[in-house]
This record gives C-alpha cells, sequence and structure tokens, in this order.
C-alpha cells in the first residue's frame, strides 16, 4: 500500500493575526448556524463565506460529490483553501472546523488577552 502523501497545511502561510481573524470569521459562522440556519451573503452559489489573506483565499462552502443516487448532496460547508502555484489554482480541503493549529492560536492570543486584563486591574 502506498505511503499517503501529507501536504503541507495551507495555514503555514499565514500570520498568527491572519489565523485569529479566520477563526473570528469561522466562529461567527457557526453561531449564525446555530441560531437560525442562515447564511451569510453569499459571493456564489455554496459559498457560505470567503476571506482572502494574501495568497490564500479561504471559502467555506457546500460541495456536491458527483455521485449519481447521492441523497445527501449537496455535502457541507467545509472549509478549503486556494492559492496559486506557478500560474495554476490549486486547493486543499481544511475541514468542517479550521484545525487544532488555528484553534490553539486563537486561544493563546485569548489568554494573553486575559493576563493582560488581570495585570490590570
Ligand atoms: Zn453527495
Amino acid at each position: 500500500m502506498a505511503q499517503k502523501k501529507k501536504s503541507p497545511s495551507p495555514l503555514i502561510h499565514l500570520s498568527e493575526k491572519q489565523i485569529e481573524q479566520l477563526r473570528e470569521i469561522d466562529e461567527r459562522l457557526h453561531r449564525v448556524a446555530q441560531e437560525r440556519r442562515a447564511t451569510l451573503r453569499a459571493p456564489r452559489p455554496g459559498v457560505h463565506a470567503e476571506q482572502t489573506f494574501g495568497s490564500i483565499t479561504f471559502r467555506y462552502e457546500t460541495v456536491r460529490c458527483g455521485k449519481a443516487n447521492c441523497t445527501r448532496c449537496p455535502h457541507g460547508p467545509y472549509w478549503y483553501a486556494y492559492w496559486k502555484e506557478n500560474g495554476r489554482t490549486r486547493s486543499r480541503y481544511v475541514g468542517r472546523v479550521l484545525p487544532e493549529k488555528a484553534r490553539q492560536i486563537y486561544e493563546e492570543k485569548q489568554r494573553a488577552k486575559l493576563e493582560r486584563q488581570t495585570r490590570q486591574t
């Protein structure tokens, strides 16, 4: 069996601030979905949110698997990252929620913020 090649996460190209912004969008989308099953203004059909950081565009979108007898299409929405490499558009599945790395950076920032606030009082 062939070894599964693990491609690097597109998140490694982002700064911590950008990951934090993305994380905030992710949380807002989940809140909105829970509250009223509504979506944000869609830039195009199937795309629930879109955010560009430098050369990478993140889209939160629903996808069709293409199976003729699938009764659960469209699937998702999921996060996908898009970027250009040698003039070609590349994409990578990120996940239903942003991965652990983004979460960790975000939580560390929140902790640091809390600590600063505690020191001030
Ligand atoms: Zn399907």
